[in-house]
């Protein structure tokens, strides 16, 4: 609970591989920031992934993208903390060190896709992610909620339904966010480029210059 009882101002980490970052993840971005009303929304990029293979590009590079592409967007930012710790990039270590460099005048709210919600109690110390930030779940088109299991019964202990509870709590809710659906993934990104094939128009120029100089995912 927010003990002085004013109004607390909001702060988003989406965590993400960002391999490369693209129009899905910068849009929902933004509509994040507006309808949840953020401070601001970091951009995360993930150094050393727990539940996947070290992506082909370097952390370096996927983050110079996420830089590009937020450039001039006031409510975006990148995030470099995950670059810059040695080992496994585990989620709940970064939140608590970012958590460190707020005051209590903020919440902390990380965003994670309806896909790794079902998987969320294989993560690292997961019973402790909400001792120290709100989650928002985005919502794609056709996804459920798990309904059984111990994922199920967290949900239904945490749930909250209005974003209110970023303005009130420093942590603790669950909260569900549907966007515009863009199907545009970085996987179908990086098979165009490496079939000669252009991904004009579903990421920004600038990542796309970038991706080109330096002749990444051929
Ligand atoms: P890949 O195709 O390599 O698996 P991706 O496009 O899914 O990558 P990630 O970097 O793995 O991108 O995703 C980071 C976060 O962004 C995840 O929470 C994911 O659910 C979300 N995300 C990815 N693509 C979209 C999209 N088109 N719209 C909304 N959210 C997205």
């Amino acid at each position: 609970m927010n003990p002085a009882a004013r109004p607390l101002t909001p702060v988003g980490v989406f965590g993400g591989t960002f391999n490369p970052v693209h129009y899905g993840h910068l849009r929902s971005a933004l509509e994040l920031v507006e309808h949840l009303d953020l401070d601001h929304l970091r951009l995360m990029p993930c150094a050393t992934p727990p539940h996947r293979q070290a992506p082909m590009c370097s952390a370096e590079d996927r983050a110079a993208m996420v830089e590009l592409a937020v450039a001039g967007e006031p409510h975006l930012r990148c995030d470099r903390r995950e670059l810059e710790r040695e080992g496994v990039s585990y989620t709940i270590d970064s939140l608590l060190d970012l958590r460190a460099e707020l005051d209590q005048r903020h919440s902390l709210t990380m965003v994670m896709g309806s896909d790794a919600v079902h998987k969320i109690n294989s993560w690292h110390r997961w019973d402790e992610l909400l001792d120290v930030a709100h989650i928002v779940v985005l919502a794609r088109p056709g996804w459920q909620f798990p309904t059984e299991g111990e994922v199920a019964d967290w949900l239904a202990q945490h749930r909250a339904d209005a974003s209110d509870v970023l303005h009130r709590d420093t942590c603790g809710s669950v909260l569900v966010q549907e966007l515009r659906p863009l199907d545009i993934s970085s996987t179908e990104v990086r098979e165009l480029l490496a079939n000669g094939r252009s991904p004009r128009y579903l990421l920004p120029e600038c990542v796309l210059d970038y991706i080109q100089e330096r002749q990444l995912y051929l």
